[in-house]
């Protein structure tokens, strides 16, 4: 299968509430009216693009009709996949080694899934991985990601539960430097409930990389799970709180309806989204590219 098909595979659940409705709704109208227009609106929305986006983008694809003296419905799908492209930051995620990700997110979101599939797609590239258990807190967390390091052959850096994650990655750090590691990839605990406690600890985990390794680029990854919808937002906000946002991991987007997520998140976040997780399966994570995603879900 090629990608894009596997892409379209994967997207289908949002395909088939997205443009099975859009269609529909563009198959029995014949002419672009305010009431198509408004009816695409509720399409949107229920699509989880979410209300503030759907209304921007409504705004611009009603001067992009006017402006374009659009009059068929085929000329106004095509006119809302451009406007929605140009939502999407453009950012690609550019690695220069030696690098450190740090991966973060609340439970269950698919942090250590998602690592485990990074370094294997990263060592298929050619780079020299590490893997840090910096998830010290949710039993069998390193063990996750062991399995993970023994799939794709990447060494993993684990201490005991319960101990304290900025030494293991500074840990992390000290092998990479000597085994000459291109990209180290740090696991997260995800507590939110404590969020002071989440907070500092993802602070320290910052201080120890820029201390113990000021030369290594430090790229954050947020990881989101799609099929949470609106919630993920308010998820990514809290994490801006405390790191700067890199770039985003958007995972489950093959068992859900909501992948209008990606649009609300571009436009609400500003942060690009690198990377989707389409599966389980260590081939499924893909690299987002915005043109290919609504192509894929249009
Ligand atoms: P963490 O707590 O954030 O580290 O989350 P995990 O990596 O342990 O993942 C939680 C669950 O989500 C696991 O059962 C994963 O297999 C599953 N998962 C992660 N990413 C994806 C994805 O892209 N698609 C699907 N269907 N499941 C996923
Ligand atoms: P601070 O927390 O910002 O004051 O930074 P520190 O210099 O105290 O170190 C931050 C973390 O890095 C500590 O909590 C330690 O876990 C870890 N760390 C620092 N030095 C070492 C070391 O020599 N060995 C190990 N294993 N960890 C260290
Ligand atoms: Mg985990």
């Amino acid at each position: 299968m090629g990608f894009f098909d596997k892409l379209k595979q994967g997207l289908s659940k949002t395909r088939n509430n997205f443009t099975e409705k859009i269609d529909n709704l563009l198959k029995f109208t014949r002419k672009v009216d305010e009431e198509t227009l408004e009816e695409l609106e509720e399409v949107l929305i229920s699509a989880d693009v979410g209300v503030n986006v759907t209304q921007k983008l409504m705004e611009s694809l009603r001067e992009h009709v006017k402006s374009s003296r659009i009059r068929s419905t085929e000329d106004l799908k095509a006119a809302l996949k451009e406007e929605i492209k140009g939502l999407f930051p453009q950012q690609k995620m550019s690695l220069q080694p030696p690098c450190i990700l740090l991966v973060v997110g609340v439970n269950g979101v698919g942090k250590t899934t998602s690592i485990g599939k990074l370094a294997h797609n990263f060592k298929n590239r050619g780079y020299k991985v590490i893997m840090a258990a910096g998830d010290t807190f949710r039993a069998a967390a390193a063990e996750q990601l062991d399995v993970w390091g023994q799939r794709s052959g990447v060494d993993v850096i684990r201490h005991q539960e319960g101990s304290d994650p900025a030494s293991v990655l500074f840990d992390a750090i000290q092998a990479g430097k000597s085994r000459r590691a291109d990209i180290i990839i740090c696991d997260t605990a995800g507590r939110l409930h404590t969020k002071k406690n989440l907070m500092e600890e993802l602070r320290k985990l910052y201080r120890v990389c820029q201390k113990e390794y000021p030369d290594a680029q430090l790229l954050s990854l947020m990881v989101l799970d799609a099929t949470t919808g609106q919630n993920a937002l308010a998820q990514a906000r809290i994490f801006k709180e405390a790191v700067d946002i890199s770039g985003i991991v958007l995972t489950k987007l093959d068992g859900t309806a909501r992948g209008g997520i990606a649009i609300a998140i571009a436009q609400e976040l500003n942060i690009p989204v690198w990377f989707i997780g389409v599966g389980e399966g260590i081939d499924d994570l893909q690299d987002f590219n915005p043109d290919e995603f609504v192509d894929a879900i249009l």
